[in-house]
């Protein structure tokens, strides 16, 4: 079985098992108990993946709030910033592509009394300045946009994005889950004032990932107790989680040229091939900008079924979260594409360690 599901989750480096397991063994301390040296060394451990992920998005150090993943750090980010703001200003704008974990947040917000305008995208995915220039208007707290789409690839101009809402006294969240391992990601010249990531997405383990929340600006806790990471995120921190991710990236920060060549090399070449062999081949995203590896195909028109006829080959029908819902992704859907067709596309997302090989058996089946 060939495993082309990296945009759902990643197999860990082997230094990341390396890294947890003597974590495991041999730093059981916890980083709040700095009277003895157990306490201090998971301390040690923690300050030290703070740095390095720290450097890797180059934010400040006190910018970096450990969590549970992604979801956990979007929602806190989107209702930490509604309980501050809301009141003042009541309007929320996202990009309709936007994963679940920031569109049901958002969803939610409705009830304590937020508008909400989703942006539109255009047939490539990416997002329709017009729309957004007219909907940014004085009364909105926050725009959400993610930085590459994890079903597509599809890169948004963040940057000016961030400048835009800023302009109209927004702040800015961008979640970068899907960016990062495969482009760099500097969250200082993206410009936002929120982002978040997680581990398992990059070669680490899961349930651990972080909340970027720029110097100066506070949001609420969604955990309250311990006291934990500035106070933003109670909770004894997740010490091997936390090691396991910023092993991931330490390696990723050492080969992100080389890895970023392979997943070009991968992407390019199955897509050569595929687009030969298979009439009508739509590979959505093509025009824009694309992270490398990630493949989303349809062929309009055709029969439902794709993602049984793949018996060696481990993808999915578009982000993992929808997947095997039989629903069309919500993200073709906003990019124009037909229901059926939306319903019945494959998404093909490679790795570090698929291999060209790898890609002649995909495009074989
Ligand atoms: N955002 C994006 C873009 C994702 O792909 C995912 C994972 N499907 C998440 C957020 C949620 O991440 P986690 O699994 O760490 O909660």
């Amino acid at each position: 079985m060939i495993y082309a599901d990296n945009n759902a989750t990643t197999a860990c480096l082997p230094e990341v098992v390396e890294a947890v397991s003597n974590c495991l063994r041999d730093n059981y301390g916890n980083p709040s108990s700095r009277h003895y040296i157990e306490g201090r060394n998971a301390a040690a451990a923690l300050d030290t993946a703070r740095q390095t992920l720290s450097s890797f998005l180059n934010t400040e150090l006190d910018e970096i709030f450990f969590t549970s993943g992604a979801t956990e750090a979007l929602n806190q980010i989107i209702f930490g910033v509604a309980e501050r703001l809301l009141s003042k200003r009541p309007h929320i704008i996202a990009a309709a592509t936007e994963h679940p974990a920031v569109l049901e947040p958002i969803e939610r917000c409705k009830r304590a009394g937020a508008r909400v305008t989703l942006i539109g995208v255009d047939k490539n995915g990416l997002i329709n300045f017009d729309e957004l220039e007219q909907a940014l208007d004085d009364s909105c707290c926050l725009v959400a946009v993610m930085l590459a789409n994890n079903e597509t690839g599809v890169i948004n101009d963040i940057q000016r994005i961030s400048a835009l809402a800023h302009q109209h006294g927004a702040l800015m969240l961008s979640d970068i889950t899907a960016a990062l391992g495969k482009i760099p990601v500097d969250v200082k010249a993206l410009g936002c004032d929120f982002a978040a990531c997680s581990s398992h997405k990059i070669y680490g383990p899961k349930g651990s990932g972080l909340l970027y929340k720029k110097r100066g600006l506070a949001i609420d806790p969604l955990f309250y107790g311990g006291h934990q990471e500035q106070q933003v995120r109670s909770g004894t921190e997740n010490i091997p989680g936390i090691v396991g991710f910023s092993t991931a990236v330490a390696s990723i920060q050492k080969n992100q040229a080389k890895h970023h060549d392979h997943l070009n090399k991968l992407q390019s070449t199955l897509e050569e091939k595929i687009i030969k062999d298979i009439p009508g081949l739509v590979i959505h995203g093509a025009a824009a900008p694309r992270t490398p590896g990630c493949n989303f195909l349809s062929v309009p028109g055709l029969q439902r079924g794709w993602l049984t006829q793949l018996k060696s080959v481990a993808a999915s029908s578009g982000s993992s979260c929808s997947s095997g819902t039989g629903e069309g992704s919500h993200v073709l859907l906003a990019m124009g594409v037909a229901p059926q067709d939306a319903a019945n596309s494959i998404r093909v997302s490679l790795g570090y360690f698929n291999t060209i090989e790898d890609v002649d058996v995909i495009a074989a089946e």
